[in-house]
Parts: structure tokens; C-alpha cells; sequence
């Protein structure tokens, strides 16, 4: 025998039942973004490296250490698997001129790419779900994406996600502040970790970011960039505040909150839950006003989220909304050979009239294929016999019960297939 193959550390195959999961998830997300005017949007997994280096920045966990970048062998370009979706959005909005006629609010779903140690919450292939309203300034579109990530949480039953505020000013603002943050961490350089002294005139509001708990004392004590800011920002972000308490949204400011790409300014917001030990963040975006002008468009405002399908996923399943399983409306069990082509061409006429039909695959016992029928989740076995054929008719097994209604059985003419829907129409037994 042959070696088994397996695959890539951190990077899962998806397998029923769960993947049912996913596909009720998926119906949840297109259902929201269609009921706040959101346009779907596909680009390709594989972008110019330059693309994430100049949008996510150069000193950023992503850029640093975690993408998947590697040289086209037949032509030498530098390529990258896509570590996120935002800055390929913006390069399509760009390249099709998608703003010509004003804004545009897009969604997109599909997997990302990070070269990270796998644990619980954080694989190297992992999915987003994101959101990103292009060409819209104001506070009411970053309120209106809070709102929506509610709405989506609601409709998944999750009750603990609690939503993170702050803003991060405008460039001049952040220079202000940078400044008085260098000044500060030089003065304790004695307390930095490696990756924070590294950092420190490279890109020192990341050190706010530390997950080093050695730092966190340090971290709290320093300048604070929300005390830098100008009326201007100031205004956008009690602007917002003040849409999501009128909406009834609660949130906490964290003024520690600076998000691990570099493109963001203004509001920035994070939904956490407690849930998932230490990769609790389960939602983040905010405002990236200059990632368009950035990556060679007309400037124009934007903003947005993504969200970690995998963390979402495993919320869901320590207890959200119970996610209907799978359930065909009838499987078919062939008990008399011959019948075969009758039983897969009333297979066909009932998928015709709507019905979701299994056929029974290769030989098998009937007890064998009663159990198959079971295990599939039918509501009805439909039994093609030697008797019933003989009698253009087929037996139809009620396979689940409820409401006191008793099993049942009964015989049933093929012709016409309308008294056989009627049969299969009955739902009660379902339940
Ligand atoms: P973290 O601080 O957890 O590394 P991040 O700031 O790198 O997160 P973003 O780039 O903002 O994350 O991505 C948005 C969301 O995507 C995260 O909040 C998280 O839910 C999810 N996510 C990010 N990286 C991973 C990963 N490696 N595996 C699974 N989900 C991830
Ligand atoms: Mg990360």
C-alpha cells in the first residue's frame, strides 16, 4: 500500500456533518448582507506581494512572518496567497473603476492564508466573512457595519459578543501621539521585549499590541493616541457613539485597541467574546480612509470588517442557534431489482415537483438499506417490492414520529404521482 497523505498542518478539511454548518452559516450571511443593500464580490486567492506589503504594512505581524509569498516559477512575479481581503477589494474597486458613479458596499466570503501556529481559533487556512462600504465618510456607515455584525449575531443565536471602540485619529493626530509614545517606551527601554524594541521607531503604536503579558503593565501606562485627538475626529467618533446608543448597542472604549494592520484610521472596533479563550476576537474593522488613494484609486473614504468564520463556527456550536440537520424527504429502497429505472425515474419526478429524493446505491438487504434510510435522515422510506411493482404501486414508511402520530405504513399507486406528493407533503410526521 501506498503512504497516506495528509494535509497541511493548519489547514482543515470541512466534512458532513459539519459542513452543514457552514452551509446554514453561509445562507445566514447572504441573507443579512441582502437585507442591508450589500453586493457580493469574488476576487482570486493568489494577489501581487506588493499588494498586501504596501496596504497591510511593512512592520506588521501578516507582512513580517505570516504570508504564504513565493515567485511564479514560469514568469518570476511575486506572488502571495491572500493573508486577508480588504486590500483586494480595494485593488478591484481601483482596477474597474467601481466607484465612478459613488459608493459601493461589498461582501465577500471565502479562505484566507497565514503562516501561524495552528491552536484553537487560528489555523493557516482559515475563512472570512468581511463587509466594506467604498466612498462613504461618515459615521453612519461605520455604525450601520456595527449594526449589521449584530444583526448576524442575533440571527445566530449568539448572546455574549461584546463590541470594542476607538478611534485612531488621522495621520497628523497619529504623529503626535508616536512621538510622545517613543519618548515614553525610550525612556523604559528596559522593559521591552525583543519585538517591541525592535518596533519602537519602526512602527510603535504595534507595541501597543503586545500579547506579552510582561508588557501589559508597561502598555497601560502609556500615552494614550485618544487624547491627541483634534475636533474633526473627535466629532466622527462621537458620532458614532452616539448612532450605536440611539440603536441600543452597547460598547466599551479601549483606547488599546489599535488593530494588527496598519491601513486603519477613525473609528476601529473589535466584537470579543470570552468563549473562546485566548482568540477571542471573533470580528474587527473599522475605517481605512486612505487605503484607496494608497493602493493608486482617487481617494475616497471606506470602511469595514471581517470576521473569523472558524471562531464564529465554534461559538455556534458550544451553543447558539441549533442548526437544522440535513433531512432528504424520502430515500428510496429497492427491494426487486427489476424496478430499478421505474424507482430512479420517480426519483426524478418527485425531484421535479421540489422534493429532496436519496436513490439506494449498490445491492444491500432490505433490513440494510431500512437502516440506511434512517441513518439519512428521511422522513420516508419509499419501497419498491416485487409485489408492489407487480401492482404499480410502492410502499411508503413514515420513518419519523412525533406529535403522537403512530408509524405508519401504506401502499400507494405510482400513477398518478400526484397521491404519492400528497403522502410526502405531510410534514407532521417529521417533527
Ligand atoms: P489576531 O489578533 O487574533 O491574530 P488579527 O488582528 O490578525 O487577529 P484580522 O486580520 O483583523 O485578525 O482578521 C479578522 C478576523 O479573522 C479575526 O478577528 C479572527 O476572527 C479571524 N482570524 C484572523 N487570523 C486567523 C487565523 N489564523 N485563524 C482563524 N481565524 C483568524
Ligand atoms: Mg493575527
Amino acid at each position: 500500500m501506498n503512504a497516506k497523505l495528509s494535509a497541511v498542518k493548519g489547514m482543515n478539511d470541512l466534512l458532513p456533518p459539519q459542513s452543514a454548518s457552514w452551509e446554514w452559516f453561509e445562507a445566514q450571511v447572504r441573507a443579512l448582507m441582502q437585507g442591508y443593500g450589500y453586493r457580493n464580490i469574488r476576487t482570486p486567492i493568489v494577489e501581487p506581494t506588493a499588494l498586501f506589503v504596501r496596504s497591510i504594512g511593512e512592520v506588521t505581524d501578516i507582512v513580517e512572518k505570516e504570508m504564504y509569498s513565493f515567485t511564479d516559477a514560469l514568469n518570476g512575479e511575486q506572488l502571495t496567497l491572500r493573508p486577508e481581503s480588504t486590500a483586494a477589494v480595494v485593488r478591484a474597486a481601483v482596477e474597474h473603476n467601481l466607484l465612478y458613479d459613488g459608493g459601493k458596499r461589498l461582501w465577500y466570503s471565502g479562505p484566507m492564508f497565514r503562516h501561524e501556529r495552528p491552536q484553537r481559533g487560528r489555523y493557516r487556512q482559515f475563512h472570512q466573512v468581511g463587509a466594506e462600504a467604498l466612498g462613504f465618510a461618515g459615521p453612519d456607515v461605520d455604525a450601520e457595519l456595527i449594526l449589521m455584525a449584530r444583526r448576524l449575531w442575533h440571527m445566530l443565536g449568539l448572546a455574549d459578543v461584546r463590541l470594542e471602540l476607538n478611534c485612531l485619529g488621522q495621520p497628523d493626530e497619529r504623529l503626535r501621539h508616536r512621538h510622545k509614545l517613543v519618548a515614553y517606551f525610550e525612556a523604559h527601554q528596559d522593559q521591552l521585549d525583543e519585538d517591541s524594541r525592535r518596533r519602537l521607531h519602526s512602527n510603535p503604536l504595534r507595541i501597543l499590541d503586545t500579547k506579552n503579558p510582561q508588557m501589559q503593565a508597561l502598555v497601560n501606562a502609556a500615552p494614550r493616541l485618544i487624547d491627541e485627538l483634534g475636533e474633526e475626529s473627535l466629532q466622527h467618533f462621537e458620532g458614532v457613539q452616539a448612532l450605536l446608543r440611539a440603536a441600543g448597542q452597547g460598547f466599551t472604549i479601549n483606547p488599546r485597541l489599535v488593530r494588527g494592520l496598519d491601513y486603519y484610521n477613525l473609528t476601529v472596533f473589535e466584537w470579543v467574546t470570552d468563549r473562546l479563550g485566548a482568540q477571542g476576537t471573533v470580528c474587527a474593522g473599522g475605517r481605512y480612509d486612505g487605503l484607496i488613494e494608497q493602493i493608486g484609486g482617487k481617494p475616497a473614504p471606506a470602511c469595514g470588517w471581517a470576521l473569523g468564520v472558524e471562531r464564529v463556527l465554534d461559538l455556534l456550536e458550544q451553543g447558539g442557534m441549533p442548526v437544522p440537520a440535513p433531512q432528504p424527504d424520502a430515500y428510496i429502497v429497492l427491494a426487486h431489482a427489476p424496478a430499478l429505472a421505474l424507482a430512479m425515474q420517480t426519483a426524478e419526478d418527485l425531484r421535479t415537483a421540489g422534493l429532496n429524493v436519496v436513490l439506494h446505491a449498490g445491492a444491500g438487504s432490505m433490513k440494510s438499506q431500512m437502516k440506511k434510510a434512517d441513518a439519512s435522515g428521511a422522513r420516508y422510506a419509499l419501497i419498491f417490492g416485487e409485489d408492489e411493482y407487480a401492482a404499480g404501486e410502492i410502499t411508503c414508511k413514515a420513518l419519523r414520529q412525533g406529535h403522537g402520530l403512530e408509524a405508519q405504513q401504506q401502499r400507494i399507486a405510482l400513477q398518478p404521482l400526484a397521491g404519492l406528493i400528497a403522502c410526502l407533503a405531510h410534514t407532521d410526521a417529521a417533527a
